[in-house]
């Protein structure tokens, strides 16, 4: 294998594209993140986060670039860019968890089957096993007393971290957050951000988009400022936050960090 000889990115992007109604909403956007690494993706309203995080794992198909995933290229497959057969795109999927900010969990299945059936539909893993890993996930993350209640009965902390529980069930090889605090109450972003701080420090790769900026600061080990589709700035929390007064990093942060 060809690559260098460092070690190989877990996730690379190469100059992706993408365009709504040929207006440009990702452009010529790269990036490599290792194994463990946390990056937190920053930015304006409409700066084309979700876009990326959706290009990642195909949702949205990129008009150009290239993304791969421990060296495999993602949704496309040889020069002319055709797409890869559905269960190849299945798979690749299942390699990405994505939690995003409204959880969608079953309602009418308890916590418990909810972050049983991924591993069980998808990955065919036996019931039993697979409920012995849920309830491993539970107990960490502070919920195996809801094991055997239904969503509507919990806090929205509560779901979302049931919905950080079911995308770590699938044991993927990084997870995609997009702004998983965005919808709840004030009271009841700090224990969301708590599991996954206690994810990140365990080794989990994480890209989050976010706009709790002490998380990012904190948290990240690299953090991708964009704007207008474009990855403007990049580097860790403290190099950004040693940039001049008059850059756009520094701009758009103000007085929050
Ligand atoms: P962010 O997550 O940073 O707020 P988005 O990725 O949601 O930004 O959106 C970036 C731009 O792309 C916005 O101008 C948005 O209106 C536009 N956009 C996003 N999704 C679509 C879509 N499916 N169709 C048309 N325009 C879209
Ligand atoms: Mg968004």
């Amino acid at each position: 294998m060809t690559d260098g000889g460092g070690p190989r990115p877990l996730l690379s992007v190469e100059r992706l594209g993408k365009s709504f109604h040929g207006r440009r909403v990702l452009d010529d956007i790269s990036f490599d993140v290792r194994a463990g690494e946390v990056i937190g993706l920053i930015g304006r309203s409409g700066s084309g986060k979700s876009t990326l995080l959706r290009c990642l794992n195909m949702l949205e198909r990129p008009d150009v670039g290239r993304i791969r995933l421990d060296g495999e290229e993602i949704g496309f497959q040889g020069g002319q860019r055709r797409a890869v057969p559905a269960r190849v795109l299945a798979r690749q999927r299942a390699a990405m968890g994505m939690v995003f900010q409204h959880f969608n969990l079953w309602p009418h299945r308890t916590v418990l089957q909810n972050v049983m059936e991924g591993p069980v539909a998808v990955l065919g893993v036996p019931h039993a096993e697979a409920a012995s890993r849920a309830m491993v996930i539970l107990e960490r993350i502070g919920l195996a007393a809801k094991a055997g209640s239904y969503p509507v009965t919990l806090s929205g902390g509560q779901q979302q971290r049931v919905s950080i529980a079911r995308a770590v069930a699938m044991q993927p090889r990084l997870i995609l957050f997009d702004e998983p605090t965005s919808a709840l109450d004030p009271e009841l972003v700090a224990e969301v951000l708590a599991v996954m701080t206690d994810l990140a420090r365990s080794g989990t790769t994480m890209l989050v988009v976010t706009h709790e900026m002490r998380f990012a600061f904190e948290v990240c080990h690299r953090i991708l400022y964009l704007d207008q589709g474009r990855v403007a700035d990049g580097g860790t929390p403290a190099a950004l936050l040693a940039r001049p007064a008059g850059s756009p990093v520094r701009g758009f942060l103000g007085a929050a960090v």
